[in-house]
Protein backbone atom coordinates (compact mmCIF):
# COMPACT_ATOMS: atom_id res chain seq x y z
CA UNK A 1 0.00 0.00 0.00
CA UNK A 2 2.77 2.48 0.45
CA UNK A 3 4.29 1.69 -2.48
CA UNK A 4 0.96 2.40 -3.99
CA UNK A 5 0.91 5.71 -2.45
CA UNK A 6 4.47 6.94 -3.31
CA UNK A 7 3.43 6.11 -7.13
CA UNK A 8 0.68 8.32 -7.24
CA UNK A 9 2.59 11.50 -5.61
CA UNK A 10 5.37 10.74 -8.37
CA UNK A 11 2.33 11.12 -10.88
CA UNK A 12 1.09 14.22 -9.53
CA UNK A 13 4.35 15.44 -9.94
CA UNK A 14 4.95 15.10 -13.92
CA UNK A 15 4.74 17.23 -16.69
CA UNK A 16 7.31 19.80 -15.23
CA UNK A 17 8.33 20.44 -19.03
CA UNK A 18 5.57 22.26 -21.21
CA UNK A 19 6.11 22.71 -24.89
CA UNK A 20 3.13 24.35 -27.05
CA UNK A 21 4.15 23.76 -30.83
CA UNK A 22 4.05 21.77 -34.19
CA UNK A 23 2.69 18.27 -34.97
CA UNK A 24 3.37 16.97 -38.30
CA UNK A 25 3.89 13.62 -40.23
CA UNK A 26 7.00 13.85 -42.72
CA UNK A 27 6.04 12.37 -46.04
CA UNK A 28 9.24 11.17 -47.75
CA UNK A 29 10.38 10.18 -50.78
CA UNK A 30 13.60 9.70 -52.48
CA UNK A 31 14.04 10.77 -55.73
CA UNK A 32 17.26 10.09 -58.59
CA UNK A 33 16.78 14.19 -59.23
CA UNK A 34 14.08 16.87 -57.83
CA UNK A 35 10.95 17.57 -60.59
CA UNK A 36 10.89 20.54 -62.68
CA UNK A 37 7.42 22.27 -62.75
CA UNK A 38 5.01 20.41 -64.88
CA UNK A 39 7.32 17.14 -64.40
CA UNK A 40 6.86 14.02 -63.14
CA UNK A 41 9.65 11.72 -61.95
CA UNK A 42 9.32 8.06 -60.01
CA UNK A 43 10.68 7.84 -56.39
CA UNK A 44 10.79 5.34 -53.94
CA UNK A 45 8.27 3.57 -51.74
CA UNK A 46 6.47 6.69 -49.14
CA UNK A 47 8.32 6.58 -45.85
CA UNK A 48 6.43 8.83 -43.01
CA UNK A 49 7.98 9.77 -40.44
CA UNK A 50 6.86 11.77 -36.55
CA UNK A 51 7.86 15.01 -36.98
CA UNK A 52 7.41 19.10 -36.85
CA UNK A 53 9.84 20.90 -34.53
CA UNK A 54 7.20 21.23 -31.19
CA UNK A 55 6.84 17.46 -30.98
CA UNK A 56 10.54 16.71 -31.90
CA UNK A 57 11.57 19.16 -28.87
CA UNK A 58 9.10 17.04 -26.54
CA UNK A 59 10.74 13.59 -27.42
CA UNK A 60 14.01 14.82 -27.38
CA UNK A 61 12.85 16.67 -23.82
CA UNK A 62 11.37 13.01 -22.60
CA UNK A 63 14.48 10.84 -23.73
CA UNK A 64 16.76 13.18 -22.32
CA UNK A 65 15.06 12.37 -18.79
CA UNK A 66 12.21 15.08 -18.52
CA UNK A 67 8.71 15.05 -17.39
CA UNK A 68 7.10 16.15 -20.51
CA UNK A 69 3.52 17.53 -22.08
CA UNK A 70 2.52 18.63 -24.80
CA UNK A 71 -0.04 20.97 -26.18
CA UNK A 72 -0.44 21.13 -29.80
CA UNK A 73 -3.03 19.81 -32.42
CA UNK A 74 -3.50 17.27 -34.83
CA UNK A 75 -5.91 16.69 -37.56
CA UNK A 76 -9.00 13.85 -37.45
CA UNK A 77 -6.94 12.05 -40.30
CA UNK A 78 -5.35 8.76 -39.33
CA UNK A 79 -1.63 10.70 -39.13
CA UNK A 80 -3.68 12.42 -36.45
CA UNK A 81 -3.83 9.34 -34.43
CA UNK A 82 -0.51 8.37 -35.56
CA UNK A 83 1.10 11.41 -34.62
CA UNK A 84 -0.74 10.88 -30.81
CA UNK A 85 0.58 7.80 -30.56
CA UNK A 86 4.04 7.92 -31.18
CA UNK A 87 4.01 11.03 -28.44
CA UNK A 88 2.50 8.55 -26.14
CA UNK A 89 5.14 6.03 -27.39
CA UNK A 90 7.86 8.07 -25.95
CA UNK A 91 6.56 8.98 -22.65
CA UNK A 92 5.17 12.12 -23.57
CA UNK A 93 1.86 13.35 -21.86
CA UNK A 94 -0.25 14.24 -24.64
CA UNK A 95 -3.51 15.19 -22.37
CA UNK A 96 -3.45 18.36 -24.12
CA UNK A 97 -3.19 17.11 -27.55
CA UNK A 98 -6.51 18.17 -29.56
CA UNK A 99 -7.77 16.32 -32.39
CA UNK A 100 -9.44 18.89 -34.82
CA UNK A 101 -11.47 17.95 -37.81
CA UNK A 102 -9.79 18.14 -40.96
CA UNK A 103 -5.65 17.08 -41.96
CA UNK A 104 -2.69 17.18 -39.68
CA UNK A 105 0.48 18.81 -40.45
CA UNK A 106 1.99 17.24 -42.87
CA UNK A 107 5.42 17.72 -44.43
CA UNK A 108 5.94 16.78 -48.47
CA UNK A 109 9.58 16.07 -48.52
CA UNK A 110 11.75 14.62 -51.58
CA UNK A 111 15.10 13.89 -50.99
CA UNK A 112 17.67 13.53 -54.19
CA UNK A 113 20.53 11.04 -54.56
CA UNK A 114 22.95 14.44 -53.88
CA UNK A 115 21.18 14.79 -50.46
CA UNK A 116 19.31 17.46 -51.32
CA UNK A 117 15.52 18.21 -49.96
CA UNK A 118 13.03 20.19 -51.55
CA UNK A 119 9.95 20.38 -48.92
CA UNK A 120 6.70 21.84 -48.63
CA UNK A 121 5.15 22.55 -45.62
CA UNK A 122 0.73 22.21 -45.07
CA UNK A 123 0.43 23.26 -41.31
CA UNK A 124 -2.80 21.91 -41.40
CA UNK A 125 -4.04 21.81 -37.51
CA UNK A 126 -0.99 23.13 -36.62
CA UNK A 127 -2.43 26.71 -38.22
CA UNK A 128 -5.62 26.16 -35.68
CA UNK A 129 -3.59 26.56 -32.30
CA UNK A 130 -4.57 30.11 -31.64
CA UNK A 131 -4.91 32.25 -28.36
CA UNK A 132 -8.00 31.03 -26.90
CA UNK A 133 -6.12 27.71 -26.68
CA UNK A 134 -4.15 28.82 -23.97
CA UNK A 135 -5.52 29.62 -20.70
CA UNK A 136 -3.91 29.59 -17.07
CA UNK A 137 -4.75 26.12 -16.10
CA UNK A 138 -2.14 24.83 -18.64
CA UNK A 139 0.49 26.18 -16.35
CA UNK A 140 -0.67 23.99 -13.48
CA UNK A 141 2.36 21.58 -11.75
CA UNK A 142 4.55 23.64 -14.87
CA UNK A 143 7.96 24.84 -14.26
CA UNK A 144 9.44 25.53 -18.43
CA UNK A 145 7.29 26.36 -21.20
CA UNK A 146 9.22 25.42 -24.52
CA UNK A 147 8.13 27.20 -27.48
CA UNK A 148 8.90 27.55 -31.22
CA UNK A 149 7.72 29.35 -34.34
CA UNK A 150 5.78 26.97 -36.05
CA UNK A 151 2.22 27.58 -34.86
CA UNK A 152 0.60 31.26 -35.10
CA UNK A 153 2.65 33.92 -33.52
CA UNK A 154 -0.50 35.30 -31.59
CA UNK A 155 -0.63 31.70 -29.94
CA UNK A 156 3.22 31.84 -28.86
CA UNK A 157 3.42 35.12 -27.61
CA UNK A 158 0.01 34.63 -25.59
CA UNK A 159 1.61 31.03 -23.83
CA UNK A 160 4.75 33.47 -23.09
CA UNK A 161 2.81 36.34 -21.19
CA UNK A 162 0.51 33.55 -19.37
CA UNK A 163 3.92 31.61 -18.67
CA UNK A 164 5.06 34.61 -16.92
CA UNK A 165 1.93 35.36 -14.81
CA UNK A 166 1.98 32.00 -13.47
CA UNK A 167 5.73 31.93 -12.87
CA UNK A 168 7.11 29.46 -15.35
CA UNK A 169 10.09 29.98 -17.40
CA UNK A 170 9.64 30.59 -21.07
CA UNK A 171 12.57 29.22 -23.30
CA UNK A 172 11.47 30.15 -27.24
CA UNK A 173 13.45 28.56 -30.21
CA UNK A 174 12.64 31.22 -32.43
CA UNK A 175 12.81 28.92 -35.36
CA UNK A 176 11.72 28.90 -38.77
CA UNK A 177 13.37 32.54 -38.41
CA UNK A 178 11.34 35.29 -38.08
CA UNK A 179 11.44 38.93 -36.58
CA UNK A 180 9.97 39.01 -32.64
CA UNK A 181 7.82 42.06 -31.17
CA UNK A 182 9.65 43.51 -28.26
CA UNK A 183 6.62 42.51 -25.95
CA UNK A 184 7.37 38.85 -26.63
CA UNK A 185 11.34 38.89 -26.52
CA UNK A 186 10.75 40.85 -23.06
CA UNK A 187 8.46 37.42 -21.74
CA UNK A 188 11.43 35.36 -22.34
CA UNK A 189 13.87 33.46 -19.95
CA UNK A 190 15.63 31.92 -22.68
CA UNK A 191 15.88 32.82 -26.30
CA UNK A 192 17.67 29.82 -28.38
CA UNK A 193 18.46 30.77 -32.41
CA UNK A 194 20.53 29.39 -34.60
CA UNK A 195 23.05 31.87 -36.75
CA UNK A 196 20.57 32.33 -39.11
CA UNK A 197 17.36 33.55 -36.71
CA UNK A 198 20.09 35.63 -34.28
CA UNK A 199 20.67 37.55 -38.01
CA UNK A 200 17.26 37.81 -38.71
CA UNK A 201 16.16 39.29 -34.92
CA UNK A 202 19.46 41.36 -33.91
CA UNK A 203 20.04 42.68 -37.41
CA UNK A 204 23.43 41.89 -37.58
CA UNK A 205 25.44 39.27 -39.30
CA UNK A 206 26.56 35.96 -37.75
CA UNK A 207 29.15 34.11 -39.52
CA UNK A 208 31.90 33.91 -36.59
CA UNK A 209 31.84 33.10 -32.55
CA UNK A 210 32.51 36.79 -32.25
CA UNK A 211 29.92 37.96 -34.10
CA UNK A 212 27.50 35.73 -32.44
CA UNK A 213 28.51 36.93 -28.93
CA UNK A 214 28.01 41.04 -30.43
CA UNK A 215 24.48 39.07 -31.40
CA UNK A 216 23.89 37.86 -27.93
CA UNK A 217 24.08 40.86 -26.13
CA UNK A 218 22.28 42.63 -28.29
CA UNK A 219 19.45 40.06 -28.32
CA UNK A 220 19.93 40.54 -24.07
CA UNK A 221 19.42 44.46 -24.80
CA UNK A 222 16.34 43.44 -26.92
CA UNK A 223 14.83 42.06 -23.57
CA UNK A 224 15.87 38.16 -23.62
CA UNK A 225 17.00 37.43 -19.98
CA UNK A 226 19.20 34.81 -21.13
CA UNK A 227 20.55 34.24 -24.44
CA UNK A 228 22.35 30.96 -26.53
CA UNK A 229 23.57 31.37 -30.22
CA UNK A 230 24.49 27.50 -31.63
CA UNK A 231 26.53 27.55 -34.25
CA UNK A 232 26.31 23.86 -35.99
CA UNK A 233 29.62 22.30 -36.12
CA UNK A 234 31.37 25.26 -34.03
CA UNK A 235 29.15 24.36 -30.98
CA UNK A 236 27.54 27.68 -29.27
CA UNK A 237 27.59 30.82 -27.16
CA UNK A 238 25.52 32.27 -24.28
CA UNK A 239 24.63 34.88 -22.35
CA UNK A 240 22.83 34.67 -19.21
CA UNK A 241 22.22 38.01 -16.50
CA UNK A 242 25.63 37.75 -14.83
CA UNK A 243 27.32 35.42 -16.66
CA UNK A 244 28.91 34.30 -20.28
CA UNK A 245 30.43 31.77 -22.30
CA UNK A 246 31.15 29.08 -24.94
CA UNK A 247 31.74 25.55 -26.40
CA UNK A 248 33.05 24.30 -28.69
CA UNK A 249 30.91 21.22 -30.27
CA UNK A 250 31.83 17.48 -29.28
CA UNK A 251 34.01 15.82 -32.47
CA UNK A 252 31.65 13.13 -33.57
CA UNK A 253 30.96 11.67 -37.11
CA UNK A 254 28.29 13.33 -38.53
CA UNK A 255 25.68 11.39 -40.40
CA UNK A 256 22.89 13.56 -40.28
CA UNK A 257 21.96 17.22 -38.46
CA UNK A 258 18.40 17.18 -38.63
CA UNK A 259 16.83 17.52 -35.71
CA UNK A 260 20.25 19.07 -33.82
CA UNK A 261 18.66 21.91 -32.91
CA UNK A 262 15.36 20.02 -31.91
CA UNK A 263 17.66 17.88 -29.55
CA UNK A 264 19.57 20.67 -28.00
CA UNK A 265 16.52 22.47 -27.14
CA UNK A 266 14.35 19.58 -25.54
CA UNK A 267 17.74 18.49 -23.96
CA UNK A 268 18.36 22.35 -22.56
CA UNK A 269 15.12 22.10 -20.76
CA UNK A 270 15.66 19.26 -19.21
CA UNK A 271 18.66 20.18 -17.71
CA UNK A 272 16.94 23.81 -16.64
CA UNK A 273 13.81 21.86 -15.04
CA UNK A 274 16.49 20.30 -12.90
CA UNK A 275 17.66 23.51 -11.56
CA UNK A 276 21.23 23.41 -13.61
CA UNK A 277 23.00 26.72 -14.08
CA UNK A 278 22.93 28.09 -18.01
CA UNK A 279 26.46 27.18 -18.08
CA UNK A 280 25.70 23.83 -16.85
CA UNK A 281 22.75 23.21 -19.06
CA UNK A 282 24.06 23.96 -22.24
CA UNK A 283 26.74 21.12 -21.84
CA UNK A 284 24.32 18.82 -21.33
CA UNK A 285 22.71 20.00 -24.31
CA UNK A 286 25.64 20.51 -26.61
CA UNK A 287 26.28 16.57 -25.51
CA UNK A 288 22.53 15.38 -26.59
CA UNK A 289 22.70 17.80 -29.79
CA UNK A 290 26.08 16.29 -30.97
CA UNK A 291 24.82 12.68 -30.40
CA UNK A 292 21.64 13.77 -32.70
CA UNK A 293 23.95 14.39 -35.62
CA UNK A 294 25.65 11.06 -35.62
CA UNK A 295 22.24 8.88 -36.82
CA UNK A 296 20.22 9.32 -39.18
CA UNK A 297 16.80 10.85 -39.17
CA UNK A 298 14.79 13.30 -36.84
CA UNK A 299 13.16 11.58 -33.71
CA UNK A 300 14.93 8.59 -34.53
CA UNK A 301 18.29 10.39 -33.50
CA UNK A 302 17.51 11.51 -30.80
CA UNK A 303 19.71 10.34 -27.50
CA UNK A 304 18.53 8.49 -24.47
CA UNK A 305 19.73 10.30 -21.10
CA UNK A 306 22.74 7.59 -20.45
CA UNK A 307 23.97 8.21 -24.08
CA UNK A 308 23.84 11.78 -23.07
CA UNK A 309 25.49 11.46 -19.74
CA UNK A 310 28.27 8.89 -20.52
CA UNK A 311 29.75 11.27 -23.12
CA UNK A 312 29.74 13.96 -21.01
CA UNK A 313 31.91 11.90 -18.56
P1 LIG B 1 19.91 24.17 -36.08
O1 LIG B 1 19.73 22.74 -36.42
O2 LIG B 1 18.77 24.75 -35.29
O3 LIG B 1 20.35 25.04 -37.22
P2 LIG B 1 22.68 24.07 -35.20
O4 LIG B 1 23.07 23.60 -36.56
O5 LIG B 1 23.29 25.36 -34.73
O6 LIG B 1 21.11 24.20 -35.01
O7 LIG B 1 23.03 22.89 -34.18
C1 LIG B 1 22.56 22.89 -32.86
C2 LIG B 1 23.57 22.22 -31.97
O8 LIG B 1 23.78 20.87 -32.44
C3 LIG B 1 24.96 22.83 -31.97
O9 LIG B 1 25.05 23.92 -31.09
C4 LIG B 1 25.79 21.62 -31.51
O10 LIG B 1 25.64 21.46 -30.13
C5 LIG B 1 25.10 20.46 -32.23
N1 LIG B 1 25.71 20.19 -33.56
C6 LIG B 1 25.26 20.61 -34.77
N2 LIG B 1 26.09 20.22 -35.75
C7 LIG B 1 27.09 19.52 -35.15
C8 LIG B 1 28.26 18.84 -35.61
N3 LIG B 1 28.58 18.82 -36.92
N4 LIG B 1 29.06 18.21 -34.70
C9 LIG B 1 28.74 18.22 -33.38
N5 LIG B 1 27.66 18.87 -32.88
C10 LIG B 1 26.84 19.51 -33.74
Amino acid sequence: MAVHKTNIVILTMQNKILVIGSINMDLVVQVEKQPSPGDTVLGSDLMTFSGGKGANQAVAAAKAGGLVKMLGKVGSDAYGKELIANLVKNKVDTALVVTELGSSGIALITVDSKGENMIVVSSGANRKLQENDIYEEVFKDISYLLLQLEVPLLTVEMAAGLAKKANVKTILNAAPAQKLPNSLINNLDYLVVNEGEAEMISGKKVKTKTDAKLAASILQEMGAKNVIVTLGSEGLVWRSENDAGDLAAHKVEVVDTTAAGDCFCGALSVSLSEGSQLSEAVRFANAAAALATTKEGAQSSLPERSEILKILS
